[in-house]
């Protein structure tokens, strides 16, 4: 359970480095603040901007979340 938990954390990292991309609203909205980290498909917090790309991790499991 534990290391389970581990693991998908770990994976939810490594999707976030090589997946994520800067918000690009977020440059326009708070242009001082850090903008947020987008996945394919994932919608920003702070302004609502939603990445346009596909949600790969859908098509590759065919489940969501
Ligand atoms: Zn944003």
């Amino acid at each position: 359970m534990g290391d389970l938990f581990r693991d998908l954390r770990e994976d939810r990292k490594e999707r976030r480095r090589t997946l994520g991309v800067n918000c690009p609203r977020c440059a326009d909205v708070r242009p001082k603040a850090h903008p947020s980290i987008l996945l394919p498909g994932q919608r920003c917090r702070v302004d609502g901007y939603r990445d346009p790309r596909p949600d790969d991790r859908q098509a590759l499991t065919g489940e969501p979340g």
